[in-house]
């Protein structure tokens, strides 16, 4: 059987193929992402047998999208399907399940219904979601269609967690708690930093950072999340490409009461001039910005150095929460591509058991490895994250397990 993985995004739609045999891991066949939808220089790109293809396309919508992926996943040389019955299952990653999923489910009517509900919580990504769903059930009737949730993993924070300090009522009538996001990547993260550094997942206290242009830091306690930076929304914790993360809600007061900002002028501010972008002034992208304050740009190095401050602070806190730390774990574009920023970070930390080995954090490596001295309290380790495999993986768990039960019925 083949499992396709669908991430619609409002712009985008990312895409990967597996092959699923017997009760083994899934295995990698194909991938791309089709970009710029509804524009006029969107483009196709595909990777297959470690070739990369690029097409352009002509301002699709997501349905066109879709169909352009399924075109070449059929294709006689460039795609892995040979007929589109083979496509037993669709994994869809879904932001915002709110407080209703806790693992992966079979998409039915009731689901949807479900997300849709979510929309107000992630207006940006479930519309986006619903839309590809929506398309992929129509191109693939067959198929069991599973939803897999951003939020998912962070359903076992505990209540002291969870909880704002503000009145109970508002998180009984109106669901205001923190959700967390980024969850299937802190998933896999922390299951594949047990396999890399022997510690037994069930007993150990993980900090993840992962740093893209979203930021999520989250404590892994045995195996389950209980704490993560991202809140209600993802506007909260860490400083990110262009969100503010933890700000002093009365500036949000004061900007509409003094400067006369208006709600949509302070959305924009908080969600898109913000962050690095906003103390930089000049850019969002790490890389632009690193080699800006080495040539002597003061607000850039300044940009960074808030970047490291407050991430720092968030892995202390973290490994407080816990009551001690035994891996930390940098994954995401920055995370998994940047030793300068894994050194700063760490720069200080000994006191908590973690020292960087130079040599293993500056190897121009992709592979998955740990990057601590040998002997020390805990691992540092950098971790490629793959939220399609886990997508892949948690679908197909499912499907297995529902299979399973299905036959012990049978069987009576
Ligand atoms: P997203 O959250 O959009 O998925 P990514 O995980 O792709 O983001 O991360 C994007 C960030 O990673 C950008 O800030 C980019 O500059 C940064 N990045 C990628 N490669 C490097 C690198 N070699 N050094 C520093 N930052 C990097």
């Amino acid at each position: 059987m083949k499992i396709l993985i669908i991430n619609c995004g409002s712009s985008s739609i990312k895409y990967r193929v597996f092959a699923a045999e017997g009760a083994g891991e899934p295995k990698d066949l194909a991938g791309g992402a089709v970009s710029g939808l509804g524009q006029s220089e969107a483009r196709l790109e595909h990777q297959f047998q470690g070739r990369s293809l690029e097409w352009k396309l002509d301002r699709p919508d997501h349905s066109q999208g879709l169909a352009s992926i399924m075109e070449i996943l059929l294709h006689p040389e460039h795609g892995p399907l040979r007929d589109i019955s083979e496509v037993g299952l669709v994994g869809h990653r879904t932001v915002h399940g709110g407080e209703g999923f806790s693992s992966a489910v079979a998409i039915g009517q009731e689901v949807i219904t479900k997300i849709e509900r979510c929309i107000p919580l992630a207006p940006i990504h479930n519309p986006a979601n619903l839309e590809g769903i929506r398309q992929a059930q129509a191109l693939l009737p067959a198929a069991e269609h599973v939803a897999v949730f951003d939020t998912a993993f962070h359903q076992t924070l505990p209540p002291r967690a969870y909880l704002y300090a503000i009145p109970y009522e508002l998180y009984e009538k109106h669901g205001i708690r923190k959700f967390g996001f980024h969850g299937t990547s802190c998933r896999y993260v922390s299951q594949r930093t047990a396999e890399l550094t022997g510690l037994p997942l069930e007993k150990s206290r993980m900090v993840i950072c992962h740093l893209g242009n979203g930021v999520t830091v989250a404590a892994v306690q045995n195996g389950c999340s209980v704490d993560t930076s991202l809140g209600f929304t993802p506007l909260e914790g860490a400083m990110m490409g262009t969100r503010c993360g933890d700000l002093d809600p009365g500036v949000v007061l004061y900007l509409q009461r003094e400067p006369g900002m208006s709600h949509a002028q302070v959305d924009e501010m908080l969600n898109r001039q913000s962050g690095l972008l906003g103390v930089s002034g000049r850019s969002n992208d790490m890389r632009e910005l690193i080699q800006a304050a080495d040539d002597s740009d003061q607000r850039c190095a300044l940009a960074v150095e808030v970047f490291i401050y407050r991430l720092k602070k968030y892995i202390g806190a973290y490994a407080a929460a816990m009551g001690g730390i035994d891996a930390l774990v940098f994954t995401g574009g920055i995370g998994e591509n940047s030793p300068r920023i894994r050194e700063l970070v760490l720069k200080g930390l000994g006191f908590m058991g973690l020292e960087l080995e130079t040599k293993l954090n500056e190897e121009a490596s992709q592979e998955d490895r740990v990057i601590s001295r040998q002997k020390t309290r805990a691992a540092v380790a950098v971790v490629r994250t793959q939220e399609e495999l886990m997508i892949a993986r948690e679908a197909l768990a499912l499907v297995r397990n529902d299979a399973h039960c299905a036959a012990l019925c049978a069987a009576g």
